[in-house]
């Protein structure tokens, strides 16, 4: 039996076997989350907040059900901590994207994840660190503070999601829920060396996300472990008719996916995706996985995404143009900060001015620009028809491969304030992950080694990313879970874990 202080150590498979076999309690698990978050978040900075007695509550009913003799078969999720972007609306507790725009603001209701976590007898808690409204690939964009990696604290943790992929390396929770429209869940769980998932679009209900760029943001988990992944996309996948995107078509069993071997499967490695700027660390490790998933099985295959090159440009019209108009909402008299003016107007404007930051101000203007009329036509449509081009170019290549797989960054994390004064820098860190939103597909990034073998280079996590068909998640988790059981880096604890 593993000590209680060891707890926070587990995966939630190996949480949950304890908390079945009573040699834990629902009330230990947490408080092992809190003694963590006591000893490294200070350095970390991954919480912008939680609230004790709140996630005690459901920790001390997640107990009372345990005692009654209801099982983790039932209620998969019973007694395992979960924490939460600040994105997610949690009823009762704050929702401020990081943002000073949304300061004071309180959910009113919870969103479909949540419901369904707590469904699944998860003990929902806590408030993590986001680029705001989540815009950007560091965490450096929050308007608290930058969240750092738990391998090197000189270093981003990625984003926008750091803080969801930061505190699950560091075992300050035992799994996450963040977004993803561009990357954003991907991209930090390759920096942070855990687990990340973005769903097919339409899997998971976005009732309660607040929204960034509709017809890109899916929500998924971060987690230790590929079956944990399995596992929390189980308890949040599915129909939602408070979500009309959501799609009606039932879940499978994630989890009989897990197990067995590669053989039969083709995977795709991508032509133009073989480009300059990959660090050759980065490249190393990836060409070793690949050689790793040939030895478990499958056969390898060169597919085209020829219109890859245009990815990065027609997401920054989209998303933006999408942003400009989602966020309209906030405009001082309905969530958050007030700053008072004459009129109306002034108001709205003092308030605007105030409470969003730079970034989201460039993507606001960059949005309104693109959507303006005499523009319109120039950008938008174009960048419209482009995203059909890359959406056709993944259809076509999913006919003849089973999967994708590719590097899910171009380098391992980078030092704080490295990119800050260059945008355009900071967006190609999303060259990888971006045609995964433009073409609704699924994705998952999972460790597949280490920098550090030459001297000047710290060690630090590099992900995998393999990319599959719409609602391709079970081929996603055969091909991660063989290759994590077959390699076993997910089973490194960065520094601070
Ligand atoms: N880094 C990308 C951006 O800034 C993706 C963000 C995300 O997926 N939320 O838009």
């Amino acid at each position: 039996m593993a000590g209680v202080s060891m707890l926070r150590q587990l995966n939630i498979s190996g949480l949950t076997e304890r908390l079945a076999r009573r040699e834990c309690s629902a009330r230990e698990s947490l408080q092992a989350c809190f003694d963590q978050i006591a000893q490294v978040d200070g350095t970390l900075k991954a919480f912008l907040s939680y609230d004790v007695a709140n996630a005690e509550a459901q920790a001390d009913e997640a107990d009372r059900l345990l005692a009654s003799g209801v099982t983790h078969r039932e209620k998969p999720l019973l007694g395992v901590p979960i924490a939460l972007k600040d994105v997610l609306c949690h009823r009762g507790q704050p929702c401020g994207c990081a943002s000073k725009i949304l300061q004071g603001f309180v959910s009113p209701y919870d969103a479909t994840v949540v419901t369904r976590l707590k469904e699944a007898g998860a003990v929902v808690f806590g408030r993590l660190n986001m680029d705001e409204f989540a815009m950007g690939s560091s965490t450096e964009n929050s308007s608290a503070w930058t969240t750092v990696n738990p391998w090197d604290p000189t270093r981003i943790p990625g984003g926008s999601s750091g803080g969801c992929a930061a505190s699950v390396a560091a075992n300050e929770c035992f799994g996450s829920l963040g977004s993803d429209t561009g990357g954003s869940i991907r991209q930090p769980a390759a920096l942070c060396g855990i687990v990340g998932l973005k769903p097919t679009y339409g899997l998971v209900s976005r009732f309660g996300l607040v929204a960034f760029a509709s017809s890109l943001d899916q929500i998924g988990p971060f987690t230790k472990s590929v079956g944990d992944s399995a596992t929390l996309l189980q308890a949040i996948a599915g129909h939602d008719p408070r979500d009309s995107t959501s799609v009606p078509q039932p879940v499978p069993d994630y989890r009989k996916a897990l197990g067995g071997d590669l053989r039969g499967l083709r995977i795709g490695l991508v032509r133009e995706f073989n480009v300059g700027g990959v660090d050759p660390e980065v490249d190393t490790a990836v060409r070793a996985a690949v050689r790793q998933l040939e030895s478990l099985g499958a056969e390898t295959v060169e597919v085209s995404l020829p219109h890859s090159d245009y990815a990065a440009a027609t997401y920054y019209i989209i998303a933006p143009a999408e942003a400009s108009a989602n966020l309209a909402r906030f405009d001082g008299i309905r969530y958050g900060l007030r700053v008072e003016g004459r009129d109306p107007a002034e108001l709205n404007s003092r308030t605007r001015g105030a409470g969003f930051g730079p970034e989201v101000k460039r993507r606001i203007i960059l949005g309104t620009y693109v959507l303006s009329s005499g523009y319109y036509d120039a950008f938008y449509l174009r960048a419209q028809k482009v995203r059909t081009l890359i959406r056709n170019d993944f259809l076509k290549a999913f006919e003849s491969v089973d999967a994708i797989v590719s590097p899910t960054t171009p380098t391992p994390a980078f030092r704080i304030g490295e990119k800050t004064e260059d945008p355009l820098q900071m967006y190609l860190s999303d060259i990888f992950t971006i045609s995964c939103n433009l073409a609704g597909n699924c994705g998952i990034s999972i460790p597949c080694g280490f920098t550090g073998a030459r001297s000047d280079v710290p060690r630090l996590p590099i992900g995998l990313q393999i990319l599959g068909k719409p609602f391709g998640e079970e081929t996603l988790f055969r091909i991660a879970h063989a290759y994590e059981q077959s390699t076993g880096w997910h089973r490194e604890h960065a520094p601070m874990a």
